[in-house]
Protein backbone atom coordinates (compact mmCIF):
# COMPACT_ATOMS: atom_id res chain seq x y z
CA UNK A 1 0.00 0.00 0.00
CA UNK A 2 1.14 3.22 -0.80
CA UNK A 3 0.63 6.92 -1.82
CA UNK A 4 -0.59 7.68 -5.06
CA UNK A 5 1.24 10.78 -6.54
CA UNK A 6 -1.37 11.93 -8.68
CA UNK A 7 -4.60 11.70 -6.36
CA UNK A 8 -2.76 11.69 -3.39
CA UNK A 9 -4.94 8.46 -2.24
CA UNK A 10 -3.64 5.27 -0.75
CA UNK A 11 -3.48 2.35 -3.51
CA UNK A 12 -2.47 -1.53 -3.46
CA UNK A 13 0.89 -2.34 -5.20
CA UNK A 14 0.47 -2.60 -8.85
CA UNK A 15 0.75 -0.98 -12.15
CA UNK A 16 -1.97 1.70 -11.69
CA UNK A 17 -3.53 3.76 -9.25
CA UNK A 18 -6.97 1.74 -8.54
CA UNK A 19 -8.48 5.04 -7.57
CA UNK A 20 -7.56 7.10 -10.41
CA UNK A 21 -5.94 5.03 -12.67
CA UNK A 22 -2.67 6.97 -13.14
CA UNK A 23 0.25 4.22 -14.20
CA UNK A 24 2.30 3.89 -10.58
CA UNK A 25 5.91 3.57 -12.83
CA UNK A 26 6.00 7.37 -14.41
CA UNK A 27 8.83 9.02 -12.83
CA UNK A 28 6.62 12.33 -12.68
CA UNK A 29 3.04 12.45 -11.12
CA UNK A 30 0.52 13.47 -14.26
CA UNK A 31 -1.57 16.71 -13.35
CA UNK A 32 -4.88 14.68 -13.97
CA UNK A 33 -4.75 10.39 -14.18
CA UNK A 34 -6.97 11.49 -17.59
CA UNK A 35 -3.62 12.61 -19.36
CA UNK A 36 -1.86 8.57 -19.11
CA UNK A 37 -0.92 7.58 -22.29
CA UNK A 38 -3.70 4.44 -21.62
CA UNK A 39 -6.94 4.02 -23.29
CA UNK A 40 -9.10 3.70 -20.25
CA UNK A 41 -11.53 1.00 -22.01
CA UNK A 42 -8.36 -0.76 -23.33
CA UNK A 43 -5.09 -0.16 -21.32
CA UNK A 44 -3.05 -2.23 -23.55
CA UNK A 45 -3.92 1.07 -26.78
CA UNK A 46 -2.97 4.01 -26.59
CA UNK A 47 -5.41 6.73 -25.54
CA UNK A 48 -6.18 7.86 -29.31
CA UNK A 49 -5.53 5.00 -31.49
CA UNK A 50 -8.61 4.86 -33.64
CA UNK A 51 -8.58 1.45 -33.17
CA UNK A 52 -12.39 0.68 -34.21
CA UNK A 53 -13.25 -2.26 -31.78
CA UNK A 54 -12.62 -0.95 -28.60
CA UNK A 55 -13.84 2.45 -29.68
CA UNK A 56 -17.25 1.46 -30.60
CA UNK A 57 -17.24 -1.48 -28.59
CA UNK A 58 -15.79 -0.56 -25.36
CA UNK A 59 -17.21 -2.76 -22.85
CA UNK A 60 -15.51 -5.68 -24.45
CA UNK A 61 -12.42 -6.96 -22.81
CA UNK A 62 -9.58 -6.86 -25.04
CA UNK A 63 -8.98 -10.50 -25.55
CA UNK A 64 -12.91 -10.81 -26.90
CA UNK A 65 -12.19 -8.39 -29.64
CA UNK A 66 -10.41 -10.48 -32.14
CA UNK A 67 -14.10 -11.94 -32.18
CA UNK A 68 -15.47 -9.37 -33.24
CA UNK A 69 -13.31 -8.21 -35.67
CA UNK A 70 -13.17 -11.67 -37.16
CA UNK A 71 -16.85 -10.82 -37.12
CA UNK A 72 -16.06 -7.62 -39.27
CA UNK A 73 -13.86 -8.84 -41.21
CA UNK A 74 -16.03 -11.97 -42.28
CA UNK A 75 -18.69 -9.28 -43.23
CA UNK A 76 -16.93 -7.72 -44.92
CA UNK A 77 -15.17 -10.35 -46.66
CA UNK A 78 -18.51 -12.05 -47.84
CA UNK A 79 -20.06 -8.67 -48.95
CA UNK A 80 -16.96 -8.08 -51.47
CA UNK A 81 -16.54 -11.79 -52.24
CA UNK A 82 -20.80 -11.56 -53.05
CA UNK A 83 -20.23 -8.52 -55.01
CA UNK A 84 -17.23 -9.76 -57.21
CA UNK A 85 -19.71 -12.41 -58.04
CA UNK A 86 -22.35 -9.81 -59.32
CA UNK A 87 -25.19 -11.46 -56.73
CA UNK A 88 -25.44 -7.68 -55.94
CA UNK A 89 -29.00 -7.71 -54.65
CA UNK A 90 -27.81 -10.18 -51.59
CA UNK A 91 -24.07 -8.69 -51.70
CA UNK A 92 -26.13 -5.26 -50.92
CA UNK A 93 -28.58 -6.76 -48.11
CA UNK A 94 -25.34 -8.13 -46.53
CA UNK A 95 -23.59 -5.28 -46.71
CA UNK A 96 -26.51 -3.27 -44.79
CA UNK A 97 -26.86 -6.22 -42.06
CA UNK A 98 -23.31 -6.42 -40.64
CA UNK A 99 -22.94 -3.61 -38.55
CA UNK A 100 -26.31 -3.67 -37.17
CA UNK A 101 -25.65 -7.38 -36.56
CA UNK A 102 -22.55 -6.77 -35.03
CA UNK A 103 -23.54 -4.70 -32.67
CA UNK A 104 -26.51 -6.47 -31.42
CA UNK A 105 -23.85 -9.32 -30.99
CA UNK A 106 -22.09 -6.80 -28.53
CA UNK A 107 -25.19 -5.99 -26.92
CA UNK A 108 -25.63 -9.47 -26.23
CA UNK A 109 -22.11 -10.62 -25.10
CA UNK A 110 -22.20 -7.67 -22.48
CA UNK A 111 -25.56 -8.21 -21.13
CA UNK A 112 -25.72 -11.99 -21.14
CA UNK A 113 -26.20 -12.23 -17.21
CA UNK A 114 -27.63 -8.85 -16.33
CA UNK A 115 -30.35 -9.52 -19.06
CA UNK A 116 -31.62 -5.63 -18.01
CA UNK A 117 -30.81 -3.51 -21.09
CA UNK A 118 -32.60 -5.77 -23.73
CA UNK A 119 -35.29 -3.46 -24.10
CA UNK A 120 -32.63 -0.89 -24.21
CA UNK A 121 -31.13 -2.19 -27.04
CA UNK A 122 -34.59 -3.42 -28.62
CA UNK A 123 -35.37 0.42 -27.93
CA UNK A 124 -31.97 1.80 -29.97
CA UNK A 125 -32.07 -0.61 -32.68
CA UNK A 126 -35.47 -0.47 -33.40
CA UNK A 127 -35.79 3.07 -33.06
CA UNK A 128 -32.49 3.40 -35.25
CA UNK A 129 -34.07 0.77 -37.62
CA UNK A 130 -37.49 2.96 -37.64
CA UNK A 131 -36.06 5.72 -38.53
CA UNK A 132 -33.56 4.32 -41.22
CA UNK A 133 -36.88 3.56 -42.97
CA UNK A 134 -38.43 7.01 -42.79
CA UNK A 135 -35.08 8.67 -43.95
CA UNK A 136 -34.86 5.94 -46.95
CA UNK A 137 -38.64 6.33 -48.09
CA UNK A 138 -37.85 10.16 -48.17
CA UNK A 139 -35.08 9.64 -50.03
CA UNK A 140 -37.04 7.42 -52.77
CA UNK A 141 -39.73 10.24 -52.95
CA UNK A 142 -36.85 12.89 -53.35
CA UNK A 143 -34.90 10.34 -55.41
CA UNK A 144 -33.33 11.93 -58.73
CA UNK A 145 -35.31 11.50 -61.60
CA UNK A 146 -35.40 12.60 -65.45
CA UNK A 147 -31.74 14.24 -66.36
CA UNK A 148 -30.68 14.13 -62.82
CA UNK A 149 -30.44 10.46 -63.38
CA UNK A 150 -27.03 10.91 -65.14
CA UNK A 151 -26.14 13.95 -63.44
CA UNK A 152 -24.20 13.07 -59.81
CA UNK A 153 -24.14 16.94 -59.60
CA UNK A 154 -27.54 17.67 -59.86
CA UNK A 155 -29.60 19.44 -56.71
CA UNK A 156 -31.27 15.82 -56.39
CA UNK A 157 -27.94 14.50 -55.81
CA UNK A 158 -25.62 16.99 -53.50
CA UNK A 159 -28.20 18.64 -51.85
CA UNK A 160 -30.85 16.53 -51.10
CA UNK A 161 -28.56 12.93 -50.74
CA UNK A 162 -25.35 14.37 -49.43
CA UNK A 163 -26.52 16.93 -47.22
CA UNK A 164 -29.97 17.00 -45.88
CA UNK A 165 -31.37 13.38 -45.61
CA UNK A 166 -27.53 12.61 -43.60
CA UNK A 167 -28.27 15.40 -41.12
CA UNK A 168 -31.42 14.16 -40.71
CA UNK A 169 -30.06 10.93 -40.23
CA UNK A 170 -27.83 12.13 -37.69
CA UNK A 171 -30.21 13.88 -35.92
CA UNK A 172 -32.93 11.00 -35.78
CA UNK A 173 -29.92 8.79 -34.64
CA UNK A 174 -29.52 11.53 -31.58
CA UNK A 175 -33.23 11.51 -30.94
CA UNK A 176 -34.04 8.30 -30.15
CA UNK A 177 -31.53 7.72 -27.39
CA UNK A 178 -32.41 10.29 -25.66
CA UNK A 179 -35.19 8.90 -23.72
CA UNK A 180 -32.91 6.44 -21.88
CA UNK A 181 -31.15 9.40 -20.43
CA UNK A 182 -34.04 9.45 -17.49
CA UNK A 183 -32.70 6.14 -16.52
CA UNK A 184 -29.88 5.66 -13.61
CA UNK A 185 -28.52 2.70 -14.58
CA UNK A 186 -27.51 4.21 -17.94
CA UNK A 187 -26.20 6.99 -16.49
CA UNK A 188 -22.44 6.54 -17.82
CA UNK A 189 -21.18 8.30 -20.90
CA UNK A 190 -20.06 4.81 -22.55
CA UNK A 191 -24.06 4.19 -22.40
CA UNK A 192 -24.55 7.12 -24.14
CA UNK A 193 -22.01 6.53 -26.78
CA UNK A 194 -23.16 2.87 -27.70
CA UNK A 195 -26.60 3.85 -27.26
CA UNK A 196 -26.07 6.48 -30.11
CA UNK A 197 -24.03 4.47 -32.22
CA UNK A 198 -26.24 1.61 -32.17
CA UNK A 199 -28.92 3.73 -33.26
CA UNK A 200 -27.09 4.80 -36.60
CA UNK A 201 -26.08 1.48 -36.71
CA UNK A 202 -29.45 0.51 -37.22
CA UNK A 203 -30.46 3.67 -38.90
CA UNK A 204 -27.50 3.10 -42.16
CA UNK A 205 -28.32 -0.30 -42.73
CA UNK A 206 -32.58 0.12 -42.95
CA UNK A 207 -32.00 2.99 -44.72
CA UNK A 208 -29.87 1.36 -47.32
CA UNK A 209 -32.39 -1.73 -47.69
CA UNK A 210 -35.08 0.62 -48.44
CA UNK A 211 -33.40 2.98 -50.66
CA UNK A 212 -32.12 0.18 -52.77
CA UNK A 213 -35.38 -1.85 -52.81
CA UNK A 214 -35.15 -1.64 -56.45
CA UNK A 215 -32.07 -3.07 -57.37
CA UNK A 216 -33.08 -6.19 -55.22
CA UNK A 217 -35.88 -6.66 -57.79
CA UNK A 218 -34.12 -6.33 -60.73
CA UNK A 219 -32.64 -10.11 -60.87
CA UNK A 220 -30.28 -12.33 -58.77
CA UNK A 221 -27.40 -11.66 -61.04
CA UNK A 222 -28.05 -8.26 -62.98
CA UNK A 223 -25.30 -6.97 -65.00
CA UNK A 224 -22.96 -4.56 -64.01
CA UNK A 225 -18.92 -4.18 -63.32
CA UNK A 226 -18.20 -5.95 -60.31
CA UNK A 227 -15.17 -3.81 -59.25
CA UNK A 228 -17.03 -0.45 -58.64
CA UNK A 229 -19.73 -2.47 -56.90
CA UNK A 230 -17.15 -4.24 -54.49
CA UNK A 231 -16.24 -0.89 -53.37
CA UNK A 232 -19.30 0.53 -53.33
CA UNK A 233 -20.69 -2.37 -51.04
CA UNK A 234 -17.79 -2.01 -48.60
CA UNK A 235 -18.59 1.70 -48.00
CA UNK A 236 -22.00 0.31 -47.60
CA UNK A 237 -21.40 -2.65 -45.08
CA UNK A 238 -18.45 -0.55 -42.92
CA UNK A 239 -17.10 2.54 -43.96
CA UNK A 240 -20.17 4.49 -44.00
CA UNK A 241 -21.86 2.98 -40.80
CA UNK A 242 -18.57 3.27 -38.79
CA UNK A 243 -18.34 7.18 -39.48
CA UNK A 244 -22.05 7.34 -38.58
CA UNK A 245 -21.54 5.59 -35.21
CA UNK A 246 -18.49 7.10 -34.23
CA UNK A 247 -19.87 10.54 -35.04
CA UNK A 248 -23.16 9.90 -33.73
CA UNK A 249 -21.58 8.20 -30.50
CA UNK A 250 -19.26 11.44 -30.07
CA UNK A 251 -22.39 13.72 -30.16
CA UNK A 252 -24.13 11.52 -27.93
CA UNK A 253 -21.21 11.07 -25.60
CA UNK A 254 -21.35 14.72 -25.09
CA UNK A 255 -24.89 14.81 -24.36
CA UNK A 256 -24.62 12.59 -21.34
CA UNK A 257 -21.25 14.02 -20.01
CA UNK A 258 -23.20 17.46 -19.76
CA UNK A 259 -26.19 16.10 -18.11
CA UNK A 260 -25.11 13.01 -16.16
CA UNK A 261 -21.36 13.86 -15.42
CA UNK A 262 -20.54 14.88 -12.39
CA UNK A 263 -19.75 18.88 -12.25
CA UNK A 264 -16.19 18.84 -11.99
CA UNK A 265 -16.28 16.70 -15.41
CA UNK A 266 -18.58 18.31 -17.25
CA UNK A 267 -15.28 20.64 -18.57
CA UNK A 268 -13.10 17.78 -19.11
CA UNK A 269 -14.13 17.52 -22.83
CA UNK A 270 -13.21 20.95 -23.79
CA UNK A 271 -15.39 22.69 -26.73
CA UNK A 272 -16.25 18.90 -27.73
CA UNK A 273 -18.22 18.34 -24.83
CA UNK A 274 -20.58 21.19 -25.68
CA UNK A 275 -23.37 19.63 -26.72
CA UNK A 276 -24.24 21.51 -29.77
CA UNK A 277 -20.37 21.95 -30.81
CA UNK A 278 -20.40 18.08 -30.48
CA UNK A 279 -23.55 17.96 -32.80
CA UNK A 280 -21.98 20.49 -35.41
CA UNK A 281 -19.03 18.31 -35.25
CA UNK A 282 -20.93 15.13 -35.92
CA UNK A 283 -22.92 16.00 -38.95
CA UNK A 284 -19.87 17.90 -40.55
CA UNK A 285 -18.10 14.37 -40.14
CA UNK A 286 -21.05 12.82 -41.64
CA UNK A 287 -22.37 15.15 -44.34
CA UNK A 288 -18.35 15.34 -45.24
CA UNK A 289 -18.65 11.54 -45.87
CA UNK A 290 -21.63 11.76 -47.93
CA UNK A 291 -21.42 14.42 -50.20
CA UNK A 292 -17.99 12.75 -51.55
CA UNK A 293 -20.20 9.93 -53.15
CA UNK A 294 -21.79 12.73 -55.18
CA UNK A 295 -18.29 13.80 -57.08
CA UNK A 296 -15.45 10.88 -56.26
CA UNK A 297 -15.59 7.85 -57.97
CA UNK A 298 -15.80 4.34 -55.62
CA UNK A 299 -12.36 3.73 -54.52
CA UNK A 300 -11.56 7.34 -53.79
CA UNK A 301 -14.72 8.06 -52.26
CA UNK A 302 -14.23 4.64 -50.01
CA UNK A 303 -10.45 5.92 -49.10
CA UNK A 304 -12.05 9.40 -48.21
CA UNK A 305 -14.43 7.75 -45.90
CA UNK A 306 -11.88 5.62 -44.27
CA UNK A 307 -10.05 8.92 -43.71
CA UNK A 308 -13.16 10.32 -42.08
CA UNK A 309 -13.68 7.30 -39.86
CA UNK A 310 -10.29 7.88 -38.28
CA UNK A 311 -11.06 11.27 -37.32
CA UNK A 312 -14.30 10.24 -36.06
CA UNK A 313 -13.29 7.25 -34.15
CA UNK A 314 -10.23 9.13 -32.39
CA UNK A 315 -13.17 12.05 -31.16
CA UNK A 316 -15.44 9.20 -30.05
CA UNK A 317 -12.43 7.36 -28.63
CA UNK A 318 -11.33 10.95 -26.45
CA UNK A 319 -14.88 11.12 -25.23
CA UNK A 320 -15.14 7.75 -23.89
CA UNK A 321 -11.72 8.16 -22.47
CA UNK A 322 -12.76 11.27 -20.80
CA UNK A 323 -16.09 9.80 -19.59
CA UNK A 324 -14.15 7.10 -17.96
CA UNK A 325 -11.33 9.14 -16.32
CA UNK A 326 -14.17 10.97 -14.35
CA UNK A 327 -13.07 11.91 -10.78
CA UNK A 328 -12.15 9.16 -8.47
CA UNK A 329 -14.83 8.23 -5.32
CA UNK A 330 -13.58 9.13 -2.05
CA UNK A 331 -15.01 5.97 -0.85
CA UNK A 332 -12.91 2.99 0.70
CA UNK A 333 -11.20 -0.10 -0.81
CA UNK A 334 -13.04 -2.97 -1.47
CA UNK A 335 -12.37 -7.05 -1.67
CA UNK A 336 -10.30 -8.43 -4.24
CA UNK A 337 -11.72 -9.46 -7.13
CA UNK A 338 -10.78 -11.21 -10.62
CA UNK A 339 -10.45 -8.58 -13.51
CA UNK A 340 -12.60 -9.62 -16.38
CA UNK A 341 -10.03 -8.06 -18.75
CA UNK A 342 -6.70 -8.79 -17.70
CA UNK A 343 -7.41 -11.44 -15.09
CA UNK A 344 -5.14 -10.39 -12.72
CA UNK A 345 -6.57 -9.94 -9.19
CA UNK A 346 -7.14 -6.73 -8.32
CA UNK A 347 -8.57 -4.51 -4.85
CA UNK A 348 -11.84 -3.46 -6.30
CA UNK A 349 -12.43 0.48 -6.92
CA UNK A 350 -12.33 2.41 -9.89
CA UNK A 351 -9.99 1.02 -11.91
CA UNK A 352 -7.74 -2.57 -12.16
CA UNK A 353 -4.63 -1.89 -10.59
CA UNK A 354 -2.93 -4.97 -12.91
CA UNK A 355 -3.72 -3.46 -15.94
CA UNK A 356 -5.41 -0.39 -15.60
CA UNK A 357 -8.88 -0.63 -17.24
CA UNK A 358 -11.51 1.29 -16.19
CA UNK A 359 -14.26 -1.14 -14.32
CA UNK A 360 -17.14 0.58 -15.45
CA UNK A 361 -16.19 0.17 -18.73
CA UNK A 362 -16.30 -3.77 -18.19
CA UNK A 363 -19.72 -5.89 -18.21
CA UNK A 364 -19.46 -7.00 -14.43
CA UNK A 365 -21.43 -10.38 -16.56
CA UNK A 366 -19.69 -13.47 -16.50
CA UNK A 367 -18.29 -13.99 -19.87
CA UNK A 368 -19.03 -16.50 -22.65
CA UNK A 369 -16.16 -18.72 -24.13
CA UNK A 370 -15.22 -18.23 -27.28
CA UNK A 371 -16.48 -20.70 -28.98
CA UNK A 372 -19.59 -20.01 -27.61
CA UNK A 373 -19.36 -16.43 -28.73
CA UNK A 374 -17.53 -17.42 -32.57
CA UNK A 375 -20.83 -20.13 -33.00
CA UNK A 376 -23.06 -17.37 -32.56
CA UNK A 377 -21.09 -14.75 -34.96
CA UNK A 378 -21.12 -17.00 -37.24
CA UNK A 379 -24.99 -18.04 -37.01
CA UNK A 380 -25.87 -14.57 -37.03
CA UNK A 381 -23.53 -13.45 -40.26
CA UNK A 382 -25.51 -16.40 -41.91
CA UNK A 383 -28.70 -15.49 -40.92
CA UNK A 384 -28.19 -12.04 -42.93
CA UNK A 385 -26.52 -13.88 -45.83
CA UNK A 386 -29.72 -16.16 -45.63
CA UNK A 387 -31.72 -12.94 -45.62
CA UNK A 388 -29.92 -11.51 -48.10
CA UNK A 389 -30.61 -14.84 -50.55
CA UNK A 390 -33.90 -14.90 -49.79
CA UNK A 391 -34.98 -11.45 -50.72
CA UNK A 392 -32.08 -11.17 -53.38
CA UNK A 393 -34.11 -14.73 -54.79
CA UNK A 394 -37.96 -13.62 -54.32
CA UNK A 395 -36.98 -10.23 -55.77
CA UNK A 396 -35.57 -11.73 -58.79
CA UNK A 397 -38.48 -11.05 -61.88
CA UNK A 398 -38.37 -12.89 -64.36
CA UNK A 399 -35.56 -12.18 -67.63
CA UNK A 400 -37.61 -10.55 -70.36
CA UNK A 401 -37.90 -12.55 -73.53
CA UNK A 402 -36.25 -10.99 -76.57
CA UNK A 403 -39.84 -10.42 -78.70
CA UNK A 404 -38.65 -7.74 -81.33
CA UNK A 405 -38.07 -8.84 -85.22
CA UNK A 406 -36.47 -6.01 -86.30
CA UNK A 407 -36.39 -1.79 -85.55
CA UNK A 408 -33.49 -0.40 -83.80
CA UNK A 409 -35.25 -0.27 -80.16
CA UNK A 410 -37.56 -3.19 -80.92
CA UNK A 411 -40.29 -0.26 -81.58
CA UNK A 412 -43.02 -0.16 -84.48
CA UNK A 413 -41.92 0.87 -88.04
CA UNK A 414 -42.35 4.33 -88.19
CA UNK A 415 -45.46 6.10 -90.29
CA UNK A 416 -43.54 8.39 -92.11
CA UNK A 417 -39.41 8.94 -92.16
CA UNK A 418 -39.59 12.26 -92.87
CA UNK A 419 -41.29 14.45 -90.78
CA UNK A 420 -41.48 18.54 -91.40
CA UNK A 421 -44.97 19.12 -89.69
CA UNK A 422 -46.22 17.87 -86.34
CA UNK A 423 -49.07 15.27 -85.94
CA UNK A 424 -51.54 16.29 -83.82
CA UNK A 425 -50.58 15.72 -80.36
CA UNK A 426 -46.73 15.70 -80.96
CA UNK A 427 -44.54 18.98 -80.33
CA UNK A 428 -41.66 19.88 -82.85
CA UNK A 429 -38.41 20.60 -81.62
CA UNK A 430 -35.72 22.11 -84.16
CA UNK A 431 -32.03 22.85 -83.67
CA UNK A 432 -31.59 26.51 -84.49
CA UNK A 433 -28.09 26.01 -84.91
CA UNK A 434 -27.93 22.59 -86.86
CA UNK A 435 -30.96 22.88 -88.24
CA UNK A 436 -32.36 19.38 -87.27
CA UNK A 437 -35.28 18.88 -86.14
CA UNK A 438 -37.45 16.17 -84.21
CA UNK A 439 -40.95 15.79 -82.79
CA UNK A 440 -42.58 13.95 -79.73
CA UNK A 441 -45.89 13.46 -77.88
CA UNK A 442 -46.91 16.28 -76.05
CA UNK A 443 -48.43 12.84 -73.48
CA UNK A 444 -46.03 11.53 -71.72
CA UNK A 445 -42.73 13.63 -72.78
CA UNK A 446 -41.34 17.23 -72.19
CA UNK A 447 -38.33 19.35 -73.19
CA UNK A 448 -36.15 19.18 -69.68
CA UNK A 449 -33.35 21.56 -71.70
CA UNK A 450 -31.83 22.74 -75.13
CA UNK A 451 -29.71 24.75 -76.21
CA UNK A 452 -29.43 25.49 -80.14
CA UNK A 453 -27.90 22.16 -80.99
CA UNK A 454 -28.77 19.68 -78.34
CA UNK A 455 -32.18 18.60 -76.58
CA UNK A 456 -32.68 16.75 -73.74
CA UNK A 457 -36.73 15.18 -73.82
CA UNK A 458 -38.05 13.91 -70.16
CA UNK A 459 -41.04 11.23 -69.65
CA UNK A 460 -43.28 11.12 -67.43
CA UNK A 461 -41.81 8.00 -65.60
CA UNK A 462 -38.73 9.81 -65.40
CA UNK A 463 -36.94 8.47 -68.27
CA UNK A 464 -34.39 10.80 -70.23
CA UNK A 465 -33.98 11.04 -74.09
CA UNK A 466 -30.65 13.05 -74.58
CA UNK A 467 -30.32 14.45 -78.35
CA UNK A 468 -26.35 15.98 -79.23
CA UNK A 469 -25.45 17.27 -82.35
CA UNK A 470 -22.40 17.98 -83.82
CA UNK A 471 -21.23 19.44 -87.52
CA UNK A 472 -20.06 15.68 -89.11
CA UNK A 473 -16.80 17.42 -89.73
CA UNK A 474 -16.03 17.68 -86.07
CA UNK A 475 -17.04 14.38 -85.45
CA UNK A 476 -18.05 10.53 -86.54
CA UNK A 477 -20.52 8.82 -85.25
CA UNK A 478 -18.26 6.49 -83.27
CA UNK A 479 -16.34 8.92 -81.69
CA UNK A 480 -19.41 10.51 -80.37
CA UNK A 481 -20.80 7.19 -78.80
CA UNK A 482 -17.26 7.02 -76.94
CA UNK A 483 -17.20 10.68 -75.73
CA UNK A 484 -20.92 9.81 -74.39
CA UNK A 485 -20.11 6.77 -73.07
CA UNK A 486 -16.67 7.55 -71.04
CA UNK A 487 -19.14 10.41 -69.42
CA UNK A 488 -21.66 8.35 -68.15
CA UNK A 489 -19.07 5.84 -66.88
CA UNK A 490 -18.31 8.82 -64.06
CA UNK A 491 -22.19 8.81 -63.42
CA UNK A 492 -23.72 5.32 -63.35
CA UNK A 493 -22.15 2.71 -60.40
CA UNK A 494 -20.69 -0.46 -62.53
CA UNK A 495 -21.67 1.12 -65.88
CA UNK A 496 -21.16 -1.68 -68.68
CA UNK A 497 -22.17 -3.54 -71.50
CA UNK A 498 -25.66 -4.87 -70.90
CA UNK A 499 -25.58 -8.39 -72.04
CA UNK A 500 -28.70 -9.75 -71.66
CA UNK A 501 -30.34 -10.93 -74.99
CA UNK A 502 -33.87 -9.07 -74.28
CA UNK A 503 -32.27 -5.64 -74.38
CA UNK A 504 -30.01 -6.06 -77.86
CA UNK A 505 -30.66 -4.11 -80.59
CA UNK A 506 -31.14 -5.29 -83.95
CA UNK A 507 -30.08 -2.87 -86.56
CA UNK A 508 -29.07 0.65 -84.83
CA UNK A 509 -30.05 3.98 -86.80
CA UNK A 510 -31.11 7.71 -86.19
CA UNK A 511 -33.52 8.96 -88.19
CA UNK A 512 -33.48 5.96 -90.21
CA UNK A 513 -29.93 6.90 -90.91
CA UNK A 514 -28.29 3.48 -89.99
CA UNK A 515 -25.32 4.33 -87.43
CA UNK A 516 -23.42 2.13 -84.89
CA UNK A 517 -25.02 1.40 -81.68
CA UNK A 518 -24.75 0.10 -78.08
CA UNK A 519 -26.48 -0.86 -74.98
CA UNK A 520 -24.77 -0.02 -71.98
CA UNK A 521 -26.54 -1.00 -67.90
CA UNK A 522 -25.46 0.70 -64.88
CA UNK A 523 -27.01 1.76 -61.70
CA UNK A 524 -27.97 5.01 -60.19
CA UNK A 525 -25.94 5.78 -57.11
CA UNK A 526 -26.99 8.11 -54.08
CA UNK A 527 -25.27 9.04 -51.18
CA UNK A 528 -27.66 6.63 -49.54
CA UNK A 529 -26.83 3.74 -51.65
CA UNK A 530 -27.31 1.70 -54.84
CA UNK A 531 -30.81 3.06 -56.08
CA UNK A 532 -31.89 1.61 -59.37
CA UNK A 533 -30.28 0.19 -62.24
CA UNK A 534 -30.66 1.96 -65.82
CA UNK A 535 -30.89 0.75 -69.46
CA UNK A 536 -28.51 2.92 -71.83
CA UNK A 537 -28.88 2.82 -75.32
CA UNK A 538 -26.53 5.18 -77.23
CA UNK A 539 -27.03 5.49 -81.03
CA UNK A 540 -25.42 7.65 -83.61
CA UNK A 541 -25.39 8.39 -87.45
CA UNK A 542 -24.42 10.79 -89.63
CA UNK A 543 -26.60 12.31 -92.53
CA UNK A 544 -26.94 15.78 -94.29
CA UNK A 545 -23.40 17.33 -92.75
CA UNK A 546 -24.31 16.84 -88.90
CA UNK A 547 -23.44 13.69 -86.51
CA UNK A 548 -26.09 13.29 -83.97
CA UNK A 549 -25.68 11.16 -80.91
CA UNK A 550 -29.32 10.07 -79.10
CA UNK A 551 -29.01 8.38 -75.10
CA UNK A 552 -31.70 6.67 -73.90
CA UNK A 553 -31.72 6.27 -70.17
CA UNK A 554 -34.73 4.30 -68.82
CA UNK A 555 -35.76 2.13 -66.09
CA UNK A 556 -38.17 0.74 -67.98
CA UNK A 557 -37.42 -2.51 -69.96
CA UNK A 558 -36.39 -1.99 -73.85
CA UNK A 559 -38.31 -5.26 -75.57
CA UNK A 560 -40.66 -4.90 -77.66
CA UNK A 561 -43.51 -4.76 -75.05
CA UNK A 562 -41.93 -1.60 -73.50
CA UNK A 563 -44.34 1.49 -74.35
CA UNK A 564 -41.57 3.76 -73.13
CA UNK A 565 -39.44 2.00 -75.84
CA UNK A 566 -41.60 2.42 -78.52
CA UNK A 567 -42.19 5.63 -78.00
CA UNK A 568 -38.47 6.20 -77.83
CA UNK A 569 -37.88 4.32 -80.94
CA UNK A 570 -41.05 6.84 -82.59
CA UNK A 571 -39.34 9.80 -81.24
CA UNK A 572 -35.23 8.74 -82.47
CA UNK A 573 -36.71 7.59 -85.86
CA UNK A 574 -37.90 10.49 -87.04
CA UNK A 575 -35.48 13.12 -86.26
CA UNK A 576 -34.85 14.90 -89.41
CA UNK A 577 -31.63 15.79 -90.62
CA UNK A 578 -31.06 18.75 -92.65
CA UNK A 579 -31.23 18.64 -96.18
CA UNK A 580 -28.09 19.29 -97.99
ZN1 LIG B 1 -4.26 7.82 -7.98
ZN1 LIG C 1 -7.10 -5.81 -15.21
Amino acid sequence: MHQCRTCLGQTPDGHFCVRCGAPLARAQALTHARHRREFAAAPDERRYAPWLVSTLFPRLPRHSERHFYGALLGGAGGVAVLAALRLFPVALIVAAGVMPCVTILYFRDIDVYEGEPAWALGWTVGWGALAGIGVGLLAKVLAPTGSALIDRGSTAHVVTGGLLLPALGVLLALVGPLVLLRYRKFDDVLDGACFGAASAAALAGAEAIVVGIDVLGGGLRPPGAAAPWVERLLGLSLAYPVLAMAAVGAAQAAVWLRSRGRAVDRRALGPAGEPAIALALALLLVVAGAVGETFMASGTWLASLVTLDLIALVVLRRALHVGLMQEADERELGPEAECVNCGAMTVTHTFCGDCGVSLRALSKAALRSGRTRLIESVCALATVVAIGVVVGTLGTGSEPKASCTSGSLCGNPPVFSRVAFAFPGDTVWASTGLGYSLRYPNAGWKVANSDPDDVTLESIDGSVLVVNALRSSKSTPAELIKVKLSRLRGQLLGFTRDTNAADQLLGTDVGLVPGPGVVYVGTISTPQGPQETVNVVVLAATAGGISIAVTLITADSLGGQSPLANQADDIIDAIDFPAR
